[in-house]
């Protein structure tokens, strides 16, 4: 190959369909003798893809500001983009446990009149059917497994995992090896905590002198609700119940077409309460009266979890490295303030395709040519939107009350960070959370008083509104041959058993939204220990993420298992 792009969602698609627009705009330039260069030519271009089908990984809220998507494919509408609805009003409400008090005024960053209100991955879907007719070869279950690197560390592709290994690691009778994917250019879009950025930014540094990633778990469902229950391009976002004032997070509402409902919750993975736990929180929302009366006599149709980054401009890593460049949320592209990240993920796709027709028409892969792709980023319109919201997350780690004064005077000022807020991510959300012993978080405030209280666990799921782990997974069409070794690496089970109970009391039971980490007794020793049941696991990364030890390496399964969010 000569570019091989690493996850088919929004960057990636719009990066290799913009790179062939551009390949072509070039040689027409050169035919045309305006620009005196060489000619490109057809270059062979491939996305691998872990889930089944372009689009089945892809989870998002979604409004989508069309902007990137307009630059892309100004017809775009014409062209049948599965755009749900428009949106028509937007509200901000501010909940207490039993009342909601409707903002006079919706914070700008909210206001979303004329922006779509999307299915990411139908919009994704159709994305890959337009690559796939401008000759752009894409792969489907195959899911990036390393990368690969010369002896200089220069990036030299990927390699895909293998198949048909059984769960003791002996080879099936499908038995297939993975492969070597050789590319001048390899693009890492994986998402958020991409597996494979990961281990390049481990590898080469590239988060050096940056502010650490803040990420947020994103838990949504789809309802039908009865006519009437809530408006088609109606676009809620709240602050309040039943988040505590420490913790990061706030809720969406979107009115699609045919009396769908677009519900979910965000909450930051930096929290400190380790009793948290993002799905029940969720729960807890839709049991406001405010949101249950919407969601009475409804049908819960789709369910799904995906972490997102939230830490924004100062936490963006180094975008390019030899042959090798991040885009989209493996790349902190995300708007935290506007909670917004598919226009930016796209346009940071296209800036990569536009510096790799550079790389081409130089025959330089190195960072002499691809650390322009940094530049088009701070020279574009990216920075115009991120800079003046690059101290939005940090301002949170003080708390609610001090967060939304901050929020306001940065408003004000273009994101200037004031003295009494922390201007930079000091420390990795999972060393904020507290000891159940009330051992101060190394970053975080300091006791809480709800800790140690078990309300998360209490949350009813009474099958009507709310649901638990289980059954929610069950909507989110989650499938993994249970034949195969597990994808969740955790590298020293002991501490689940010890350190970590008596520390931590296993939070991994809670912050995973598909329950898929019990504490089970063992009936030989009478130990609890840990049992993982890595086939329902819907990829959000979570784990990985917020691990108080870090032990937990999620990596990619079998190719095609995980998720099924068509529609979602
Ligand atoms: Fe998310 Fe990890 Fe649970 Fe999978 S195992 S659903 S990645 S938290």
């Amino acid at each position: 190959m000569d570019v091989v792009f690493v996850g088919a969602g929004p960057a990636n698609l719009a990066a290799a369909l913009h790179l062939k627009n551009e390949i072509k705009k070039h040689d027409e330039l050169v035919d045309r003798g305006i620009k005196h260069t060489k000619k490109i030519g057809d270059l062979e271009i491939a996305i691998v893809e872990k889930g089944s089908f372009i689009g089945a990984h892809i989870l998002s809220g979604a409004v989508m500001d069309p902007l990137a998507l307009r630059e892309l494919m100004p017809d775009f509408l014409d062209q049948g983009c599965p755009v749900d609805t428009v949106v028509t009003e937007d509200a901000a409400w501010y909940l207490t446990s039993t009342k909601k008090f409707t903002a006079p005024i919706t914070p700008p960053p909210l206001r979303n009149k004329g922006k779509y209100i999307i299915s990411l991955s139908k919009v994704c879907e159709w994305l890959g059917e337009k690559c796939e007719e401008a000759g752009i070869n894409i792969f489907p279950e195959f899911p990036a497994a390393e990368v690969l690197y010369d002896d200089r560390d220069a990036v030299i592709g990927v390699r895909t995992g293998d198949k048909g290994i059984d769960k003791d690691g002996k080879k099936k009778a499908n038995y297939e090896p993975g492969v070597d994917l050789l590319a001048k250019v390899t693009v890492l879009g994986e998402g958020s905590r991409g597996s494979l950025a990961k281990q390049l930014i481990a590898r080469l540094g590239l988060d050096h002198g940056k502010d650490h990633q803040a990420y947020s778990l994103g838990v949504k469902e789809l309802w039908e609700v009865s006519a009437g229950n809530f408006a088609e391009g109606m676009v809620v976002h709240t602050l309040g119940f039943p988040s505590d004032t420490q913790t990061y997070g706030g809720g969406w509402i979107y009115g699609m077409k045919n009396n769908v409902v677009s519900i979910g919750y965000v909450t930051g993975l930096d929290y400190v309460d380790p009793l948290i736990d993002p799905h029940a929180e969720f729960q807890r929302f839709k049991t406001h009266p405010e949101i249950a009366k919407i969601l009475a006599r409804g049908k819960m149709i789709k369910y799904g979890a995906k972490t997102i980054n939230t830490g924004g401009y100062y936490t963006m890593p180094r975008l390019y490295a030899d042959g090798v460049l991040l885009v989209g949320d493996s790349a902190s592209m995300l708007n935290g303030q506007r909670i917004k990240g598919i226009h930016t993920a796209m346009k940071s796709g296209m800036l990569a395709a536009e510096t790799i027709v550079g790389a081409f028409e130089h025959e330089d892969f190195s960072v002499r040519t691809l650390k322009h792709f940094e530049e088009k980023v701070n020279m574009s319109w990216i920075y115009d939107e991120l800079y003046p919201v690059r101290n939005f997350h940090a301002a949170f780690q003080k708390g609610r009350w001090s967060a939304l004064i901050n929020t306001g005077l940065q408003f004000l000022t273009r994101g200037l960070a004031w003295g009494f807020m922390p201007k930079e991510h000091h420390v990795p959300g999972y060393e904020r959370m507290q000891q159940l012993n009330g051992d101060r978080p190394r970053g975080g405030l300091g006791p809480s008083d709800h800790l140690a209280t078990d309300r998360y666990q209490r949350v009813p799921f009474d099958k009507e509104i709310t649901f638990d782990k289980v059954t929610d997974v069950f909507y989110g069409a989650v499938a993994h041959d249970e034949d195969q070794p597990s994808h969740l690496h955790v590298l020293d089970t002991e501490i689940c058993a010890t350190r970590c109970a008596e520390e931590y009391g296993n939070p991994c039971q809670r912050f995973c939204p598909a329950a898929v980490y019990e504490m089970e007794e063992n009936s030989a020793t009478g130990r609890r220990e840990l049992k993982v049941n890595f086939s329902n696991c819907v990829h959000c990364k979570t784990c990985d993420i917020a691990d108080p030890y870090q032990i937990i390496n999620w990596v990619t399964p079998e190719g095609g298992g995980g998720p099924n969010y068509k529609g979602m």
